[in-house]
């Protein structure tokens, strides 16, 4: 009989059946002792019998060949002749010693044969199986799926996990990875198969009865993921993405349903919705998004792209002090679509570039236009994160503002918080340039990624904008309200001006005046305005006496 540990101790493989009682483990007590020694013995019944290892009585002896790797003995070659009455003699000792020394060789290379396989088949930094392996499983459950209960394949996609790796370093990233993998593994059924596909790509096969039970799981799984992750001292909060698909009769191969759950898992990331299942439905939107991409290629030739203005007001004095400008499509068939259904879609197919040049041509347009009004205004344009990656950003804003004949320093580029630190180093030489030119810079949506303040604190930033998702909330929610105090403190200690976005309410305003913020934001002051109205707007702006400071 041949017993092979794995490198914990347990027994890897048996083969064979001599009447002992084989080893259970390596610290198995009596073989422990037998083994000890590393040498090949010869073993009488009554010593076995003395070690509490049974043995049948009609054996006369037992070699015991204990097989040996770098000290240890990592597996036991037990030998029994039931063909003769005598015990075994030195010759055969020795022959038995030669067998294991040459077995030691080659059950290291069957060993070793099959770490690389594991490997291969498995991710190294979770141990979880790899995208080949997890196939595998699931073109089982394809080929099984009549006579088996339900099998659903589960995507689970991190929201934002670049940025956790861009901002706090790979290995934050990796401990990440390695924390969500065992936070899923703990909701595992049995059978259930977890696998890492790629980067912050996982997946799960499993098998439930009915859908309410896969709703319930995969809603678990988001709550799970969403607990807090410590990660280098920093408390940080992840979501998840997860879209799920039922393996079906009609499925050929493991293909078809790992493609229906990643359609669904990209839906819920698109939405929001934390978890989607597939529907027919929205596969049929994808050619839908793809031809909205065509229109938004003719849109920005067609002129299809309006820009509206929101006012912002200085708390203080009540005056308006500028306004943001804010894209708008006017689809014909579908209406006006924000921007939060299409800047990501310019993003993703480089129209971002002329997105942003032509708000940046009307905005720029418009302030000319407050010069001829003698209006003392400033204007806001949105960058997003891929115009900080073009380093002929700078020149494009400097050719609109002099073609114009529009000061620099009455243009400010807001920037999102988290598009700040998406590949630091080549968007911060972005932005010094832009800084050179004299432009004024503010961060946006503050509060709702991962600055650090020493970082904050080195940028060629004038502005900080307070995220409408504290704003809206500080009234009721007493941590809301401490994040917008200390933010409005926090930037006023860094020479900032501080700007609450999002302020729908009269006695919002007045708290945000009582707490030093200086400008506000939102639709209680006007909603964004529509280019041809925003000149008669401001006009009439200082007879609106709510703009006023609190007596
Ligand atoms: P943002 O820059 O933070 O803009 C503020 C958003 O809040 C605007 O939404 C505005 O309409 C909305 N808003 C203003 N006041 C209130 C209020 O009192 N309550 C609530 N709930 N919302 C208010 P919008 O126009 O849909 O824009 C959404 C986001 O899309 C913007 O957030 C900005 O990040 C992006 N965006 C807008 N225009 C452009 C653009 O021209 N280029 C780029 N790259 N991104 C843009
Ligand atoms: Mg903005
Ligand atoms: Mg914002």
């Amino acid at each position: 009989a041949l017993v092979r540990f794995g490198p914990d101790g347990a027994v890897a493989h048996v083969n064979g059946d001599i009447g002992i009682s084989l080893p259970e483990s390596a610290d198995d007590n009596g073989w422990t002792i037998l083994l000890a020694d590393r040498v090949v013995q010869v073993i009488e019944p009554a010593r076995f019998q003395a070690l509490g290892i049974e043995c049948s009585p009609d054996i006369p002896g037992v070699l015991v060949a204990p097989i040996v790797d770098e000290g240890a003995a990592f597996a036991v070659l037990v030998v029994v002749d039931r063909n003769i009455q005598a015990s075994f003699g030195r010759e055969d000792t020795a022959r038995v010693k030669s067998i294991a020394e040459q077995l030691a060789v080659s059950l290291r290379r069957g060993m070793l044969h099959e770490r690389l396989e594991w490997e291969a088949r498995h991710d190294a930094l979770t141990n979880l199986p790899a995208r080949t392996l997890f196939e595998r499983h699931v073109a089982d459950a394809v080929a099984s799926v009549e006579s088996s209960p339900p099998a659903w394949v589960v995507m689970l996609d991190l929201d934002r996990f670049k940025e956790v790796n861009d901002t706090l370093g790979h290995h934050a990233g990796d401990d990440l990875l390695i924390q969500f993998a065992g936070r899923m593994s703990s909701l595992l059924g049995p059978g259930d198969v977890l696998a890492r596909l790629a980067g912050d790509e996982f997946a799960i096969l499993c098998s439930r009865q009915s859908r309410e039970e896969i709703v319930e799981f995969t809603q678990s799984c988001v709550v799970e993921a969403g607990r807090p992750v410590i990660l280098d001292d920093l408390e940080i909060v992840v979501t998840v993405s997860v879209g799920v698909a039922q393996i079906s009769s009609t499925d050929h191969d493991a293909v078809q349903p790992m493609r229906r759950a990643d359609i669904a898992m990209y839906n819920a990331k698109w939405q929001r919705t934390g978890v989607e299942f597939y529907r027919d439905e929205i596969d049929r939107r994808t050619p839908a998004r793809l031809s909205m991409l065509g229109d938004l290629r003719t849109a920005i030739e067609a002129d299809q792209l309006e820009v509206v203005y929101q006012p912002k007001l200085h708390l203080a004095t009540g005056n308006v002090v500028g306004v943001e400008a804010l894209v708008r499509w006017m689809h014909p068939t579908r209406g006006v679509v924000a921007p939060s259904e299409f800047v990501r879609v310019a993003e993703d197919t480089g129209l971002i570039k002329q997105l942003t040049d032509l708000v940046l041509s009307h905005g720029i347009k418009m302030l000319s236009e407050f010069d001829d009004h003698h209006l003392p205004l400033g204007l806001a344009v949105n960058l997003s994160t891929h115009d900080l990656f073009d380093s002929r950003l700078p020149d494009r804003v400097r050719d609109h503002l002099e073609a114009n004949d529009v000061a620099p320093s009455s243009l400010t580029l807001e920037i999102t918080e988290s598009s700040l630190f998406v590949d630091a180093p080549r968007t911060r030489s972005t932005l010094d340039e832009l800084h050179d030119v004299g432009l004024r810079m503010a961060v946006d949506d503050f509060g709702t990624g991962y600055s650090s303040l020493s970082y904050l604190r080195r940028l060629p930033v004038h502005e900080l904008k307070i995220d409408q998702s504290f704003v809206a909330g500080m009234l009721t929610d007493q941590q809301d309200e401490v994040i917008v105090r200390s933010t409005v403190d926090l930037g006023h200690n860094l020479d900032l001006l501080v700007v609450a976005e999002g302020v729908e309410s009269l006695p919002v305003l007045d708290r945000l005046r009582e707490i030093d913020c200086d400008v506000a934001q939102g639709y209680v002051i006007s909603e964004p305005i529509p280019a041809e109205e925003l000149i008669d707007w401001l006009r009439g702006a200082d007879s609106r006496a709510w703009l006023g400071p609190a007596e």
